[in-house]
């Protein structure tokens, strides 16, 4: 059966007409749905009771199972979704104060079960690929932590590349910002990609208004091929000509996201290579992530990280350190794998 949080605003459009239907009945549904958050089409009064039937009798509305919540000592919380074919993905509610000391939550919301990419450093790549998720699936993480807790920000960051599943990325930013849905404001919206240049074209194009991330981590290209073997086809130079086209295009700032590795990417020449890179984004700032060491990597944490953070913003840079949220209960950045043995030794 079809799941009607599959469809867009414009798709349901479509299948209304083509039911004999009113086209405004499309915006009722959709409105029963992400405003009024309707769990049975039965509940969507607008619509005349026969129609609510033939609906129900067409699509799945429900939300998927929460497997478990676990939250950390510093108020992160993980959410793990069992999906229907049994497969798991997280997502990680992470709150703070910004700087003018409101309370932000951030959703970090995943896009694929596993993820191809192989990253070195990642444990959702070393989980390996089981498939990309459907719109709905990406929604309803998202709408099911809402139930619980005010959101302020999505971030796609979770588990996946969300540009290698762009089609339903794009399609579930579209839903959850359609004034006629949950109207949620694409500024507060961040995808980050580990660089998949063609669609960073798309994505400038077609996917207004959103904040792009970049997973850079180095700025040399035989770095990245040993850091990131998955990306080698898409040359650092490339990726470069992408980010300034954002740039043009939406005259956002691209924030590039690079983690500190110990004696591998943390040197005063690699600051020089990321500085370089930079300036010739323009509008962009840094954020220096704090690496989690996890059981199968053989890299550690730079013992570097607030001189390479002083050596940037001393040219000029904006960079911000991170520290992760989250650590204790395997939410950080980086730790969300579902079937990785918690038995597994360091190698
Ligand atoms: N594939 C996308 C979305 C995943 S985001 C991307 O690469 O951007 C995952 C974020 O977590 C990335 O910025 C990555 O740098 C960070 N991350 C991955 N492994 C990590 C680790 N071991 N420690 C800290 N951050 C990590």
């Amino acid at each position: 059966m079809k799941h009607i949080k599959d469809f867009s605003l414009k798709e349901l459009e479509e299948y209304v007409a083509g039911s004999g239907q009113p086209k405004y009945r499309a915006k009722e549904i959709f409105s029963g749905i992400y405003k009024e958050k309707r769990k049975n089409f039965s509940e969507i009064t607008t619509l005349p009771k026969e129609y609510r039937k033939e609906l129900a009798e067409q699509f799945n509305i429900s939300t998927f199972e929460k497997l478990s919540e676990i939250k950390s000592t510093d108020e992160t919380t993980k959410y793990v979704f069992k999906l229907k074919d049994n497969s798991l993905i997280e997502s990680v509610l992470i709150r703070k104060e910004n700087k003018y000391r409101r309370k932000m939550s951030t959703l970090c919301i995943s896009t694929q079960v596993g993820c191809p990419l192989e990253c070195k450093f990642c444990a959702t790549g070393r989980m390996g690929f089981k498939r990309n998720l459907a719109t709905s699936e990406i929604i309803e993480q998202f709408l099911v932590v809402e139930e619980e807790t005010p959101l302020s920000n999505i971030v796609y960051m979770g588990m996946g590349e969300p540009l290698l599943n762009y089609e339903n990325t794009k399609k579930s930013v579209e839903i959850l910002s359609d004034i006629h849905g949950r109207n949620f404001g694409r500024r507060r919206i961040t995808i980050s990609t580990a660089g998949i240049v063609d669609k960073i074209y798309r994505l400038s194009d077609e996917i207004k208004s959103v904040t792009l991330a970049i997973s850079l981590h180095t700025a040399s290209q035989a770095k990245r091929n040993k850091l990131m073997p998955g990306l080698s086809r898409f040359p650092i130079r490339e990726l470069l000509k992408a980010l300034k086209y954002y740039v043009r295009t939406t005259g956002n700032t691209i924030t590039i996201e690079y983690l500190l590795i110990n004696n591998f990417n943390d040197s005063q020449e690699d600051a020089d290579n990321l500085i370089e890179f930079a300036k010739e984004i323009k509008f962009v700032k840094i954020n220096l992530i704090s690496l989690n060491e996890l059981p199968f990597m053989n890299y550690r944490k730079s013992t570097r990280e607030s001189e390479f953070e002083k050596y940037l913003l001393n040219k000029n840079l904006r960079a911000t350190l991170r520290k992760s949220k989250g650590t204790d209960i395997s939410a950080a950045c980086g730790q969300l794998a579902t079937n990785i043995p918690s038995t597994q030794k360091s190698t």
